[in-house]
């Protein structure tokens, strides 16, 4: 179908996609499949999660990326280790500690550093799937000032934070707007994702582009569950399920 151009679409993505989290991305796709009518998706891929879960070393694994980049899913590299190794320091340290439980990977290397993790991620991915990867995005959603500088050069055709989508380089903003999310790291936080996804339901159909991203830890609390999968009927029966590369091509906004 050709696309129209005032077209709204719905984005759905799996982050930390790799060896260590299988079993709880396969729940999630499962899940994902049925309501948005196949693999129309896209999967965020960590290439070696907190450096105990290396893809390298993992053929099967990449066997599955590569079937699932041929049925459509789009990948994206999502950092390197997630984890945070740098030291952090003032309103840093403060984000880093409150937003991200320390997954912010990118949010304190210097330029040289997150140009090189980018480079190999990108590498990486686009060796398993025979394809050019679909654009990076930092963990935790979290670029600091060396990301920020080191993205423009990283020839990704997109990246992602929590209210944007833009091009690298040109800087140009291709969608805005909240991505609906769910946190699973303690009750308070479960219990403000699923208020803020039920708002977010009735808020968000004039929205453009609406955004909707899953994390492993999502599986082990039902109530995610069945929040992510109200959320994903709601907007998938009311747009067309895009995927990240349509909006390539719209004017930007
Ligand atoms: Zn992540």
């Amino acid at each position: 179908m050709a696309e129209q151009p005032d077209e709204k679409l719905v984005l759905a993505s799996i982050h930390d996609v790799g060896p260590r989290f299988e079993r709880e991305v396969d729940q999630l796709l499962d899940l994902m499949v049925r309501r948005l009518d196949g693999p129309r998706l896209a999967m965020l891929v960590v290439p070696d999660h907190w450096g105990e879960a290396p893809l390298a070393k993992a053929p099967a694994f990449r066997r599955r990326l590569r079937t699932w980049a041929d049925q459509g899913v789009e990948m994206f590299v999502h950092g390197w280790f997630h984890k945070d190794l740098a030291r952090h320091y003032g309103a840093a340290a403060l984000k880093a500690r409150h937003m991200t439980a320390g997954e912010g990977e990118f949010l304190g290397l210097d330029r040289a550093e997150a140009a090189r993790r980018m480079a190999a991620g990108k590498t990486l991915i686009e060796d398993v799937t025979g394809r050019p990867a679909a654009g990076f995005i930092a963990p935790a959603w979290l670029y600091g000032p060396g990301a920020q500088a080191a993205l423009d050069g990283s020839g990704f055709a997109l990246a992602e934070d929590h209210w944007k989508v833009w091009t690298p380089g040109s800087n140009r903003v291709v969608a805005r707007g909240p991505v609906i999310t769910w946190a699973s790291r303690s009750r308070p936080r479960q219990l403000s994702s699923l208020a803020v996804a039920a708002a977010a339901r009735i808020a968000l159909h004039r929205q453009k582009v609406v955004r909707i991203a899953v994390h492993p830890g999502d599986t082990g609390v039902p109530q995610l569950l069945r929040s992510i999968d109200r959320t994903l009927c709601t907007f998938a029966g009311r747009r067309r399920i895009g995927r990240y590369a349509d909006l390539l091509g719209r004017c930007g906004v």
